[in-house]
């Protein structure tokens, strides 16, 4: 008797233990949404009908993206959200919650040993920057999503490590899933008939051939369906594992080669810009059918989130990596203008110091939003709402770290420059004042407005920008002059002179390198004006 009253104690400590256990789970399950993070490559500010600045321009006009259009009307749509001058830099941050100054990735990457900065100018790159990419031993947001009971996808471009090292590969770096993500920052093509760039069918050759999708070569199909079609399969398979899920959906559009979306380059063709009397150049037709294209995945996935049965428990966030390319290659816009004017009103666009270079499209919301939804009730985002705070994309690590539950799995000693953005989705006339620091010691490639090595800071409406090359200090008000036209280092020298001191205190702060002298071999440092 006393034999089967402590065996019946046993099973009854085993059944309580395993019902706390099993509703453990539950609850944190209820509170883990699935996240589509829908990074968009070289986006500009302006390539949307979605209206970001203050009201409707020639661009927003020009560009079909009715599914973003969808997604803002039931989210909120960030209208001074950043990401920094070029690809890696911006990746890097995203999986590291480090600004570029301090993870020292602060170029595109391509071979391990090789600096790919540009080579005029006086000054060149600091001889020690992360050529070598982003690595396996570093703190990843996918690891930390794993270790926070996420199953994670990788689809679309990488451009995380160089050619070589085992960063190349997204699996590496913490995703269980890996769909055509390598180390190169472009495809040769995006067109199944070039078999995306690889020499020959089944091939895997070229550097900037995309792997992974032989299945597909010498079809008549454009990389960003395809990858659309791979997504959708893996979100089955992930939604099947019972586990929650993390997309890091990492399309190669719209960056360059601007080869068209067959489908869709119809829309723009034989056409003028609407309300002018001005062709369409065929570049322009290309990259608007690759806009287009790319805002169909967006269409897709949330109608596959909805088929499904899970996109009331799935958080999307919508961003791009840089600012829009307006350097080379593009040319007439829709009012008329040349390069360095695809992303008005911002001035110039990927790799300058100017705000083209770095402020993109941003959206957070639900893919189906739902009142006394569990998981909304207890992270509620605002709909149809618009924020002016200040983002960046290394927030993005906390926040979605946060998200998941996950944030006790961030080291303790772990340096982290994002913050926790989740505060503005709910209440979107907070804002807080941080200071938004951009450092690019690099010559990217082309001349032009800001395309040289320079660190910047935004702070409420202002922008500071120093020129290495020119050794010359800008200042904007960005609330009277968005298109940075007015320097007004002269004539403010006193919010200058305090700008100039917060800027070298941050970079200080996060262990800047420094460009230095192709001649001297010297760190090239700025000096505070007017002291
Ligand atoms: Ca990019």
């Amino acid at each position: 008797m006393k034999i089967t009253i402590n065996f019946m104690c046993v099973l009854l400590v085993i059944f309580i233990s395993s019902m706390l256990s099993f509703s453990g789970l539950v609850i944190a399950k209820e509170k883990q949404p699935n996240i589509v993070l829908f990074l968009v490559d070289d986006m500009g500010w302006q390539d949307t009908s979605l209206v970001f600045a203050d009201q409707e321009t020639a661009a927003n006009r020009h560009f079909s993206t009715p599914n973003m259009e969808a997604l803002a009307n039931q989210g909120v749509k960030f209208t001074q959200a950043y990401s920094h001058a070029v690809c890696s830099p911006s990746r890097v941050s995203l999986m590291t919650g480090q600004n570029p100054t301090r993870h020292h990735v602060s170029n595109w990457t391509k071979l391990p040993d090789s600096d790919h900065s540009g080579t005029w100018g006086p000054n060149a790159a600091p001889k020690h920057w992360r050529t070598e990419g982003l690595q396996p031993n570093d703190v990843t947001l996918a690891k930390l999503l794993q270790q926070s009971g996420y199953y994670t996808i990788h689809v679309g471009k990488a451009h995380f490590g160089a050619y070589g090292t085992p960063g190349a590969n997204p699996t590496n770096l913490g995703f269980d899933v890996n769909v055509a993500g390598h180390a190169a920052g472009a495809p040769a093509s995006y067109w199944g008939e070039n078999n995306f760039g690889n020499e020959m069918q089944g091939a895997e050759g070229l550097p900037q051939g995309v792997p992974g999708l032989a299945e597909f070569h010498q079809q008549k199909v454009h990389l960003t369906d395809v990858l659309t079609q791979r997504a959708k399969q893996e979100i089955t398979k992930a939604n099947q594992s019972g586990k929650p899920f993390f997309l890091n959906m990492a399309h190669y559009a719209v960056h360059t080669p601007i080869e068209a979306h067959k489908r869709l380059v119809k829309h723009y063709q034989d056409r003028v810009y609407q309300g002018t009397q001005i062709d369409i150049p065929e570049v322009e037709e290309n990259y608007a059918s690759l806009v287009e294209g790319m805002d169909d995945s967006l269409g897709e996935l949330m109608k596959h989130l909805n088929v499904l049965g899970i996109a009331e428990n799935t958080l999307v966030v919508f961003t791009s990596d840089n600012g829009g390319l307006s350097g080379h290659t593009r040319s007439t816009t829709p009012r008329g203008t040349e390069l360095n004017s695809h992303n008005w009103p911002l001035n110039a666009g990927k790799g300058s110091a100017y705000e083209g270079g770095t402020r993109v499209p941003y959206i957070v919301a639900w893919a189906k939003p739902k009142l006394g939804n569990q998981i909304q009730k207890y992270l509620p985002i605002g709909i149809n709402k618009v924020s002016r705070q200040q983002v960046m994309i290394e927030d993005l690590f906390p926040t979605l770290l946060a998200v998941a539950q996950g944030e006790s799995n961030i080291p303790q000693d772990y340096q982290l420059d994002g913050i926790d953005s989740r505060q503005f989705w709910a209440n979107t006339e907070l804002k807080v004042q941080r200071p938004v620091v951009f450092h690019y010691p690099h010559v990217w490639g082309p001349h032009g407005p800001g395309y040289e090595p320079h660190s910047a800071m935004r702070l409420d409406n202002w922008k500071i920008i120093y020129l290495y090359n020119s050794s010359s200090w800008l200042l904007y008000d960005l609330n009277s002059d968005l298109n940075e036209q007015f320097n007004l280092a002269k004539r403010q020298p006193i919010k200058l002179q305090k700008m100039a001191i917060k800027l070298k205190k941050e970079l200080e702060s996060m262990n800047v390198q420094w460009p230095i002298n192709r001649i001297t071999s010297e760190e090239v440092r700025f000096t505070i004006p007017f002291k």
